[in-house]
């Protein structure tokens, strides 16, 4: 077994980003994933030469120009701008809440008419401090929209009450008094043009990448093809589950191939309520402008996961925050392990964050390591 400077567990975007940073440093490093394929959740899978996105709709947005240029040097972007549709028992609204979903809602069409409308729902609710997800959306939007467009859908997302989720999941989605869809607030936005595969391509040239290998089939001789190790797979597995495991929600994606060029003319349509099984329907081509002669469409149904199926949103509740506190604190006392990803550290980063996280973690370690040379 060779001796590499790195070894890298998981291809995301975390493993992805690092091994870039080291590659490119002179580092020799591997890379392994035990799956088929490099990059992740990012993935796309080419049918009917649409590029799927295999493991959920992924937009990428951000406000941070310096990882906006650095994704642009792999691969660049197009005008993509992620503006959901929901439906509910029938009825279509404009995501996210502005000025065309208070219009569809209740017939106000100034941003005075919305505004005391809203002030109005939000008295009616009478929540002082937010605790929870129900309090925090009650706050910001009051008992109607957070009826008809969050509480079903956050439901059945989590599997849980809205309750007994952390309020921050709902400060993702903007309130707006301006007639604008645009599902994000940040300055820069789009999909890779070609697919995110190039973005993982140009991110990994030059780093060697093993696939179908788990780190954990043989953890031993892992730990010894390297001297420091990238770790971006689950925390508690990595301690044995020692304080316990950690939650997740999973998914599961029902993939169709329809004989039309344009099923439902958006890429994302959300269904809002409880009854509804899955919680959004995902028609692909139409993040790359697609023209090809029929169509893929996704439903992404919420499930709860159990080991081995696929871990994708970490449950910040209580219990699992008190449970990762613990592992971090481990981690933190590790020499040759770097910790990063969502799922290292148990957070619900969206991709900018997790490159950021990945560009900033290489820059101390070799900075840090620049130090220990000259010393
Ligand atoms: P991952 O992409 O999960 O990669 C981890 C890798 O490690 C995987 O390939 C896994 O197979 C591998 N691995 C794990 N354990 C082991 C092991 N023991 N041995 C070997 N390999 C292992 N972000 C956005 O910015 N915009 C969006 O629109 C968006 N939409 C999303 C939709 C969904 C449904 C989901 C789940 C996430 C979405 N995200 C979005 C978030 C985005 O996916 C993440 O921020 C990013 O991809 C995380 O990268 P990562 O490297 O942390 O983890
Ligand atoms: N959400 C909702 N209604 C919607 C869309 C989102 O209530 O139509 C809530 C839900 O709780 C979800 C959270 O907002 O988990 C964050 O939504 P986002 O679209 O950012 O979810 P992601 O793409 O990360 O799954």
């Amino acid at each position: 077994m060779p001796r590499y400077d790195y070894l890298i567990v998981g291809s995301g975007l975390f493993g992805s980003v690092f091994a870039h940073e080291a590659t490119r440093r002179g580092k020799k490093c591997l890379l392994i994933d035990k799956r088929n394929h490099a990059g992740g959740n990012i993935y796309c899978e080419k049918v009917e030469e649409i590029n799927v996105h295999k493991y959920g709709a992924h937009i990428f947005h951000t406000n941070d120009k310096a990882v906006w240029d650095f994704v642009n040097s792999f691969v660049e972007f197009n005008r993509y701008t992620n503006s959901p549709v929901a439906e509910y028992k029938g009825k279509r609204y404009n995501l996210p809440f502005n000025m065309n979903t208070f219009y569809q809602l209740w017939g106000v069409k100034t941003p005075k008419e919305a505004k005391d409308k809203l002030a109005t729902e939000i008295g009616l609710a009478r929540v002082e401090k937010p605790v929870n997800l129900e309090q925090q959306a009650l706050s910001l939007v009051g008992k109607d929209i957070y009826e008809k467009l969050i509480k079903g859908y956050t439901e059945k997302q989590w599997g849980r009450p809205a309750t007994e989720l952390p309020a921050f999941i709902i400060k993702r989605l903007p309130v707006r008094f301006t007639y604008d869809n645009n599902y994000f607030n940040d300055r820069y936005q789009g999909i890779p043009i070609g697919g995110y595969n190039k973005l993982t391509d140009g991110l990994l040239e030059g780093c060697e990448v093993q696939l179908n290998t788990d780190y954990f089939s043989d953890r031993g001789k892992w730990d010894n093809a390297a001297d420091c190790v990238v770790f971006t797979g689950h925390i508690d597995q990595y301690y044995d589950y020692q304080f316990g495991q950690l939650e997740y929600r999973s998914l599961k994606f029902e993939h169709q191939i329809l004989n039309t060029d344009n099923h439902q003319g958006n890429a994302v349509v959300n269904y809002t309520e409880r009854d509804v099984p899955y919680t959004r329907t995902i028609e692909h081509k139409h993040f790359e402008f697609g023209t090809q002669a029929k169509t893929v469409v996704t439903k992404e149904y919420p499930d709860e996961w159990t080991t081995g199926k696929e871990a994708y949103y970490p449950v910040n509740d209580e219990r699992n925050t008190r449970i990762y506190e613990k592992y971090k604190a481990l981690s933190k006392q590790e020499e040759h392990v770097i910790f990063g990803g969502r799922l290292a550290t148990y957070q619900y980063y969206d991709m900018h964050q997790i490159i950021a996280s990945a560009l900033k973690a290489a820059n101390v370690h070799f900075a840090v390591e620049q130090i220990g040379n000259q010393i």
